[in-house]
């Protein structure tokens, strides 16, 4: 975390107010969708903190997520999006929209917390929904020694039918044959190497390796990050399943997602 002292202070009144937050409603979701690059189709949606601050406005995952990882606020912080992914769909259901799967994001907390799998399944029953209506990212740091918690966790979420993907990959330090240990169905390559796609050749080669790869052990690859047309055409080129990124759509609220879900596709324009 920086050590700027009005960003320390902020920190510091986030670690204060924090589980106020989570109680008091004041937690929402945006919504980013997935797009599919065969077809341009939205094939799922990323769900996305955001902190409705009473006197701060709109606060960004990237303020308190550390905030709540270092106090262990992440624990009851995740449980809520989980149940409001749930919630969310349900309600989505009940207008009878076509339901596609929501990705929430787990910490390595979570993922070494053993009773995650039957809060999932707990949370679904009681939403009236199905486990591969969600979706969980974990990210590489959750695979760090000793993993043997994880993997279980992981173990029991997948046969529970729920998807499980590895979020940022390229950033850590697990390669493809540690991941190919896991019950991981699909790699998000990390932003970083969108951004260089097109200004490195080294990068570009980097990518389609990772897609080449990641495919041969059949898992799907998602591309997050993507703000240009170049990006967007140079990874379907290099046979990238889905993107997610700013040129398609920045994360949004449920009723602005509500309707590119029924639209069904996201054409580059
Ligand atoms: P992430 O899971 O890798 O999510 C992608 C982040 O990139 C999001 O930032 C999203 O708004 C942003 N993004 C999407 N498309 C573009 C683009 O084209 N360009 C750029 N520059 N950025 C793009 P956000 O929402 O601020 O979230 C940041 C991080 O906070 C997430 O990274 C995730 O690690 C974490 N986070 C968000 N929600 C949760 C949550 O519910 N639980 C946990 N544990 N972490 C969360
Ligand atoms: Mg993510
Ligand atoms: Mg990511």
């Amino acid at each position: 975390m920086s050590t700027e002292p009005g960003e320390v202070h902020r920190a510091l009144r986030f670690q204060g107010e924090l589980l106020k937050a989570i109680d008091t409603g004041q937690l929402v979701l945006h919504f980013q969708p997935k797009v599919r690059l065969a077809d341009y189709r939205i094939v799922g949606l990323e769900a996305l903190v955001r902190w409705t601050h009473p006197e701060l406005g709109l606060i960004h995952p990237g303020e308190f997520i550390p905030v709540a990882e270092e106090t262990g606020l992440i624990i009851p912080l995740g449980y809520w999006v989980m149940q409001a992914c749930c919630a969310q769909q349900a309600e989505w259901k009940a207008l009878g929209v076509d339901l596609m799967p929501v990705a929430f994001n787990l910490s390595p907390r979570q993922l070494r917390d053993a009773s995650l799998p039957g809060q999932v399944a707990k949370l679904l029953e009681k939403h009236g929904i199905v486990a591969k209506e969600i979706e969980i990212e974990i990210t590489e740091s959750s695979l760090v020694e000793p993993m043997e918690m994880a993997q279980h966790v992981l173990n029991e979420l997948h046969e529970m039918g729920v998807l499980i993907g590895l979020d940022d990959f390229g950033t850590g330090y697990s390669n493809l044959s540690q991941v190919r240990e896991l019950p991981i169905n699909h790699l998000k390559i990390d932003r970083s190497f969108i951004n260089e796609i097109r200004t490195s050749k080294e990068v570009g080669v980097i990518v389609t390796s990772m897609i080449t790869l990641a495919h041969s052990l059949n898992m799907k690859v998602i591309a997050e990050g993507v703000e240009l047309l170049d990006q967007l055409v140079q990874l379907k080129t290099a046979g990238c399943d889905e993107v997610q990124g700013y040129f398609l759509s920045r994360p949004l609220p449920p009723e602005d997602v509500l309707k590119l879900m029924q639209q069904r596709t996201l054409l580059p324009q």
